[in-house]
């Protein structure tokens, strides 16, 4: 899955790292780090992320059609 993080409007209150904590980091007080490719298995985690962000700053999947590599998991 794809993430994208608008920085311009994240506001560094940590929700994401402490929900989801394999694909958002906090480096410093402010300055957040995140993976804009997490596994799939991530997926809750980072959904709920989203949803919490008080600034709606995550995106998920807003990059459909380019070059997302489509790992074949037909669960
Ligand atoms: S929850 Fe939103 S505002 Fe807070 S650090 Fe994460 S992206 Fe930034």
């Amino acid at each position: 899955m794809r993430i994208v993080v608008d920085l311009s409007r994240c506001e560094g209150y940590a929700q994401c790292a402490f929900l989801a904590p394999d694909a958002f980091r906090m480096h410093g007080e402010e300055a957040l780090m995140y993976d804009p490719n997490p596994d799939d298995s991530r997926r809750e985690q980072v959904l709920r992320a989203a949803a919490a962000c008080p600034v709606q700053a995550i995106l998920v999947d807003q990059l459909e059609g380019r070059d997302v590599p489509v790992e074949a998991s037909t669960s």
